[in-house]
C-alpha cells in the first residue's frame, strides 16, 4: 500500500512529486521506460515556469546553466529536457522512482470506509494506493479512467532535435529564437550553450514512417530535402549537425477545451496533470510550463488540507483534489484555445487575409501581449513543512 502514486516521471510527475515533498507527503513514482525520457530534446520555459521552479527550489540550479532572452516581450530560457528531468529527479528521496513499470489499468474501491485506488502493471502486479496522480502524457489512461475525452489530431506535427558543434556553432547567443515561417511551415532555432543548438520544425503534414518504427536518418533527410527545402540555409545547416539519436517526430493533439471546461478532473482519490489533463498544441511553449504550475497548484491544495487538519485526512483528499481541478479548470482551457488559435494564425493558410492577420495583426499587435498576460501567472506559494507535523501527515493519509 502506498501513500501516493504519480504515472509517469515526465516534467508533471517529477514535479508533482517534488511540490509533495515539500509538504511533507512522500509519492512513488511508476514509469515505463527504463530512464528518464527526454523526448524533445529541449523546451522554452517562460516566466510563469519559473515561478513554479522557484516554488519547488530548483529555479537557481536551473538558471545558473541556462540565459534568458528575449522573445515577445517575456523573458523565457531554454533548457535542455534531460537536465531539467534530472534536476528535479534530484529533489526526491532515493527509490522514489520505479521504472520499467508500466500501469494499464486503474480501478477504485472503498476499504474500511476509504476510497483506496487500484494500479495495475503490465506484468500483472498490482498497487495499492491511497491517491493515484496521472501524469502520464497525451494519451494518459488515468485520464481516460476519469472519463475525458481523448485528445484530437491538430493536422499539424513537428521535428525536434538537438545540433552538435564540437568547435562551436558561431551564432550569437543573445539573439534568441531565429524563426523562419512559410505557407504551412515554420522552423525556428535556439542556441543552448556555444557547442548545443535547439531546433524545431512544424507543417501541416502528419509525421512519416512512424509506423516503421522512428528512423532519425529518414526524418533528418526528410526534413532537409523535402519539407524544409527552401528554407534559409542557415537552418538547414542547423539540421545537418543534428545528433540523430535526438531526433524525433511527432503529431501534434490537444484536448477540445469545453472538455476541459465541464469534463471530469478528478474523480475521488485520482486526478491527473500535465499533458494527461491538458495536451496542447506547442505554438505558445506553454505545454511544459503549465506543468510545472498544476505540480505547485496540487501540492498546494493538498498542503493546505494538512495545514487546516494537522495532517493530511483520507476524506479530505478528494476535496484537495476538487479545489485544484477548479483552479486550473479555466487556465489549462485559456491555455489550448490560445495556443491552437497561435498555431492556426501563424502557419495555417496562404491567402492574403491570413498573411494580413498573421504578420501585421498577430505578430505586431497582438503576440506580446497575449504572452505577457498567459506568462505572468503566479501558482501561487507551498505552504512551508517546517510547520508541519510532518511524520503524524505521512502516517495519516
Ligand atoms: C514540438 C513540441 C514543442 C514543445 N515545446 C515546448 C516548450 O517550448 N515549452 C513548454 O513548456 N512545453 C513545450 N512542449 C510541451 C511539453 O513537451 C509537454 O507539455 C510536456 O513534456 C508534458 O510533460 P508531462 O510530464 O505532462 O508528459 P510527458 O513528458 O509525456 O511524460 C509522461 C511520462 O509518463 C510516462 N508514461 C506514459 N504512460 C505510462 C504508463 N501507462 N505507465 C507508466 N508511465 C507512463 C511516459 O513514459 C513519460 O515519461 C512542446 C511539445 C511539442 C510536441
Amino acid at each position: 500500500m502506498e501513500e501516493v502514486v504519480i504515472v509517469g516521471a515526465g516534467i508533471a510527475g517529477l514535479a508533482t512529486a517534488v511540490a509533495l515533498k515539500k509538504v511533507g507527503v512522500r509519492a512513488l513514482i511508476l514509469e515505463r521506460s527504463k530512464e528518464l525520457r527526454a523526448t524533445g530534446a529541449a523546451l522554452g520555459l517562460f516566466p510563469n515556469a519559473w515561478v513554479a521552479l522557484d516554488k519547488l527550489g530548483v529555479s537557481d540550479k536551473l538558471a545558473a546553466l541556462y540565459a534568458p532572452f528575449e522573445r515577445n516581450g517575456a523573458q523565457p530560457r531554454a533548457v535542455h529536457r534531460k537536465v531539467l528531468l534530472e534536476v528535479l529527479a534530484e529533489e526526491l528521496p532515493p527509490n522514489s522512482i520505479r521504472f520499467s513499470s508500466k500501469i494499464t489499468s486503474i480501478e477504485t474501491q472503498v476499504e474500511q470506509g476509504s476510497p483506496i485506488c487500484i494500479v495495475t502493471l503490465d506484468d500483472g502486479s498490482i498497487i495499492k494506493s491511497k491517491v493515484v496522480i496521472g501524469c502520464d502524457g497525451v494519451h494518459s489512461i488515468v485520464a481516460r479512467w476519469l472519463g475525458l475525452r481523448p485528445p484530437v489530431y491538430s493536422g499539424r506535427s513537428a521535428v525536434r532535435g538537438l545540433s552538435v558543434f564540437p568547435k562551436g556553432h558561431g551564432y550569437d547567443q543573445s539573439h534568441g529564437i531565429h524563426q523562419f515561417v512559410d505557407v504551412g511551415k515554420r522552423a525556428g532555432f535556439i542556441t543552448l550553450n556555444d557547442k548545443e543548438v535547439y531546433w524545431f520544425f512544424g507543417a501541416t503534414c502528419p509525421p512519416k514512417g512512424l509506423e516503421k518504427g522512428a528512423d532519425p536518418e529518414m526524418i533528418q533527410r526528410e526534413v532537409i530535402e523535402n519539407l524544409a527545402k527552401d528554407f534559409p540555409s542557415v537552418f538547414l545547416d542547423v539540421v545537418k549537425h543534428s545528433d540523430l539519436s535526438s531526433l524525433t517526430w511527432a503529431p501534434l493533439m490537444f484536448r477540445y477545451p469545453w472538455n476541459i471546461l465541464f469534463g471530469k478532473l478528478a474523480r475521488s482519490n485520482v486526478t491527473v496533470a500535465g499533458d494527461a489533463m491538458h495536451p496542447m498544441t506547442p505554438d505558445l511553449g506553454q505545454g511544459g510550463c503549465s506543468a510545472l504550475e498544476d505540480a505547485v497548484v496540487l501540492g498546494r491544495h493538498l498542503g493546505d488540507s494538512i495545514s487546516k487538519h494537522g495532517k493530511l485526512v483520507t476524506q479530505d483528499i478528494g476535496f484537495a483534489m476538487e479545489r485544484y481541478a477548479k483552479e486550473r479548470r479555466l487556465r489549462a482551457a485559456t491555455l489550448i484555445t490560445a495556443s491552437y488559435l497561435s498555431g492556426w494564425v501563424q502557419q495555417d493558410g496562404s491567402s492574403r487575409l491570413m498573411k494580413f492577420l498573421r504578420d501585421v495583426v498577430f505578430y505586431k499587435l497582438l503576440l506580446a501581449r497575449v504572452v505577457n498576460s498567459i506568462t505572468e501567472y503566479d501558482c501561487g506559494k507551498l505552504p512551508s513543512v517546517s510547520s508541519l507535523p510532518s511524520r503524524e501527515s505521512e502516517s495519516s493519509i
